[in-house]
């Protein structure tokens, strides 16, 4: 079932989201050549705790961080840990907040220094399919025709749409109804209403879109070992059109 937020549900949803955009602004500093995953993750720890909301990453099904750091080739599910950041880098934050009971999560990727051409096209072509998504994230409008907006920048830069993972509505839970996919056909699917709050969440490869799991659980890279992208935003759909919860 898809459950609908009435607007103060959608305003500590707000509250939520302003403490994952500060997180990935921490993050984001912290993404210097020679830091370690585990340096992201404390600092997007620290604003956690500066706030006062709970991690909705931590502990789930085990999950032993409040951020999923994700370099290079993996796509998404980074364990932060040993692995140092290099020049020409990129990485991919995901982390999420819970501020009352209620969720919110967002995802973005950065580059560590300077990055060759294709890493920046890489990045920018996957924020443009998130913009494209959310522009679509309209009442009336159908969930294939968020996908088909989020696929149709990826498709013409000729990079991979990931197919095996998607977005997912949020609220109390961080994942709830419906799933979210990346991918049309357009005019098809669950019919958008106001009230509705989704975390659409392109993952794009420079490569084929394959992925694979490492023996952790956790890690899914790319098969080809090409590198990934990843923006999320959690976007509540008011009669106003979109509203992105999680950015300053
Ligand atoms: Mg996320
Ligand atoms: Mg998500």
């Amino acid at each position: 079932m898809v459950l609908r937020k009435n607007a103060n549900q959608i305003a500590l949803m707000r509250r939520a989201g302003a403490v994952v955009a500060e997180m990935h602004d921490a993050c984001t500093r912290a993404a210097v050549p020679g830091a370690t995953t585990a340096d992201l993750d404390r600092a997007a720890h620290e604003v956690l705790d500066r706030r006062h909301a709970r991690s909705n990453f931590l502990g789930y099904h085990g999950f032993p961080a409040v951020a999923c750091i994700s370099p290079n080739e993996v796509i998404v599910h980074g364990i932060p840990g040993p692995r140092v950041l290099e020049e020409g880098d990129i990485v991919s934050i995901d982390c999420g907040a819970i501020i009352e009971g209620w969720h919110a999560d967002a995802a973005i990727t950065v580059p560590v220094g300077a990055v060759d051409s294709e890493s920046q096209r890489l990045m920018d072509v996957t924020r443009a399919a998130l913009e494209s998504a959310i522009a679509a994230t309209v009442a009336g409008n159908r969930l294939g025709d968020v996908g088909a907006a989020a696929e149709s920048p990826v498709n013409r830069a000729g990079f991979g749409v990931v197919r095996e993972y998607v977005g997912h509505g949020i609220g109390t839970e961080m994942h709830e109804e419906p799933d979210v996919p990346n991918f049309g056909p357009a005019g098809r699917g669950l019919k958008l209403r106001a009230g509705i709050v989704l975390a659409i969440e392109p993952m794009v490869t420079a490569g084929r879109p394959a992925t694979r799991t490492l023996d952790d659980g956790w890690t899914v890279v790319t098969a080809d070992g090409s590198r990934a992208a990843h923006f999320e935003h959690t976007v509540a759909i008011t009669d106003n059109g979109p509203e992105v919860l999680t950015r300053l």
